[in-house]
């Protein structure tokens, strides 16, 4: 296992939204509840979530594809890249979706690169007052280059 290095989460967060079909009433009424702080931010989120909370508030909101279409990995790619700093996922603990592997890798590279996650409004609310969410953010992330090197190495 190689060392760590630190990963600086701006002060303005690319904050990502994700809500499974029944849980997007809830995380539109999250949003609205936050807006003004979210304004401060640079958003983006899976096809139908970005729309919705474009469509019901004044908020920008990048869309990259729907979850089930290939969204969730477009933003796992995006989080390995360093593109995004924090992950709303409200995923549906009720239901199976038809994406589920594409969920599960999700949430795994977020904690892989170590971004704040919230994946329910309590843990949203506690995430969104953060001081942090303001001020810049040293986040402990795996040293890549010095973890590639080992690999090269040791093969
Ligand atoms: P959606 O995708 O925003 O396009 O509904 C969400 C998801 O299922 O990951």
């Amino acid at each position: 296992m190689s060392g760590t290095t630190a990963r600086t989460l701006g002060a303005k967060k690319r904050i990502a939204l994700v809500a499974h079909d029944h849980m997007k009433s809830s995380l539109l009424a999250w949003v609205r509840r936050h807006r003004e702080a979210l304004a401060g931010h640079i958003l983006l989120g899976t096809g139908t979530t970005a729309a919705l909370v474009g469509e019901h508030t004044d908020l920008q909101v990048e869309g990259l594809m729907s979850g089930p279409m290939g969204g969730d990995q477009q933003l796992g790619a995006r989080i390995a890249e360093g593109k995004v700093d924090v992950m709303i996922f409200f995923w549906d603990p009720l239901q199976s979706v038809p994406h589920d592997p594409d969920v599960k890798a999700l949430l795994r590279l977020a904690t892989v690169w170590n971004i704040p996650v919230a994946c329910n409004a309590a843990s949203a609310d506690f995430l969104i007052e953060s001081p942090h969410m303001a001020r810049d953010y040293e986040a402990e992330v795996m040293d890549y280059g010095a973890y590639m090197q080992g690999r090269v190495a040791g093969s």
